[in-house]
């Protein structure tokens, strides 16, 4: 089989690569990518990539599949059907599953489901979990967890409270050289919060996490990893403060690494005024000049990484009083669009530094094997095809996911994952055909 993508915008941060050009894929690999790859016209497709990127498969580093234990929100089948259709080709799961991922055994499990003729077709890397059952008192058989083929450790959804259990950990994973994705939360500041702490929540009377609780847990989780030397990648920053300790642990010379998600650059706590659930996260919607301030140290290089922290609920979790209502939104499938255009677009990121948040980074902080467009680097080939001035309106209902809770239902984005290719092809929009025939016309 040999696909030939043609006269497409070859952005491929792993070489700093952007240019128009070629890629010809054979056989499942990249054979060759450039602006100087001459075509022959005995390709079993060729596919006219007039106006659209061709990037790296993107890598999502922080998805929660549900799996196993609460297969009604999602499970490993749609959620990988959703990732390939946000335009990601591999994804990194999250361990605070029913039991959480603490066994070797339950890696394996995700390993096989992942690779299961239903599933979505791109690779699952799991995530283990950072303590026995997921408790926050015994380190978990880390070791162990990685032989079965962990990426990283996590305390997702439960947070580590006890400092010396996290240094414990962290000198664990330096030895056995494995990140630490740490839920940066101060427990005694955030519990019985549902939003952030300021005018709005004085407003609408309810209970505030403050962004201490953030930023205490970022500084701490910081320190400990300057002084053990373990790579410690901070999830979901959403405060300038914690942008600031993470610029401070960098500048120190901590093997720090952190990432946001598309709800901290594009909606704020203002947006919460009609009580919906899916405006409800953690840590919460913050404030303008937070938002303002995401998309500084996105562009400065301070924030490596753009997660879409997938967090499917059903229906009647979601549909409940606000305080009641669980924390997180759904977001493999709207990830692209919401960060062209409220980052890409207006021209906080490049259209290069925005594909590097987007797949290089998080591929190189969890050593793998993806983000890269160079031949022989991957396994198999891993493209996706974006088109940037694809003008569309997020519709919730005709996602793959299985989740259904997101505030950008209705959300009018510029930028979308047309097609994805992991080996073979894993999706291909219905704007894609419509559009390339208008275009050979
Ligand atoms: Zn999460």
């Amino acid at each position: 089989m040999k696909i030939i993508l043609k006269n497409g915008r070859i952005l491929d941060p792993s070489t700093d690569l952007d240019v128009i050009g070629n890629v010809i894929i054979e056989d499942e690999q990249i054979a060759e990518i450039g602006d100087d790859v001459e075509i022959e016209e005995d390709a079993d497709e060729i596919i006219d990539c007039t106006g659209l990127w061709i990037t790296p498969g993107l890598v999502d580093m922080h998805t929660h599949l549900r799996e196993p234990g609460e297969d009604h929100k999602e499970t490993i089948e749609t959620g990988t059907q959703a990732a390939a259709a946000g335009g990601f080709t591999t994804i990194a799961c999250m361990p605070n599953t029913t039991p959480p991922l603490d066994t070797p055994t339950l890696i394996d499990y995700i390993l096989d489901k992942a690779s299961a003729p239903g599933a979505g077709g791109v690779f699952v890397a799991p995530v283990g979990a950072l303590t026995v059952k997921n408790l926050g008192e015994k380190v978990a058989d880390i070791a162990a967890l990685k032989k079965a083929g962990i990426v990283a450790v996590s305390d997702e959804g439960c947070p580590t409270q006890n400092a010396l259990v996290m240094t414990r950990a962290m000198e664990f994973c330096q030895q056995l050289d494995l990140p630490i994705m740490a839920h940066c939360e101060e427990a005694s500041l955030s519990e019985g919060g549902c939003m952030n702490e300021g005018p709005v929540s004085s407003l609408l009377g309810l209970k505030p996490m403050p962004r201490s609780a953030e930023e205490i847990m970022v500084m701490r989780n910081c320190l400990l990893a300057l002084h053990t030397d373990c790579h410690v990648h901070i999830m979901r920053v959403s405060t300038w403060g914690a942008v600031e300790m993470v610029r401070q642990a960098k500048y120190l010379g901590a093997r720090v690494t952190c990432e946001t998600c598309p709800q901290y650059f594009a909606l704020t706590d203002e947006s919460m005024n009609d009580f919906d659930p899916n405006y409800k996260t953690t840590p919460p919607l913050r404030t303008p000049t937070d938002v303002d301030l995401i998309a500084q140290a996105l562009a400065d290089g301070t924030i490596d990484v753009i997660a879409s922290d997938h967090s499917p609920h059903a229906d009647y979790e979601v549909q409940v009083p606000f305080e009641e209502a669980p924390f997180g939104m759904v977001g493999l499938e709207s990830c692209v669009g919401v960060t062209l255009t409220f980052l890409t677009h207006p021209g906080h990121l490049t259209p290069l530094e925005t594909v590097r948040k987007l797949s290089t980074a998080p591929a190189q902080i969890l050593r793998l094997e993806a983000g890269t467009l160079s031949p022989g680097e991957t396994p198999v080939a891993q493209v996706t095809l974006i088109d940037p001035e694809l003008e569309w309106t997020f519709d919730v209902n005709k996602t793959f996911s299985k989740g259904k809770n997101t505030p950008f239902h209705g959300e009018k984005l510029k930028g979308k994952a047309v097609w994805t290719l992991c080996g073979s092809e894993i999706y291909r929009d219905q704007s894609f055909d419509e559009k390339r025939s208008k275009v050979n016309l």
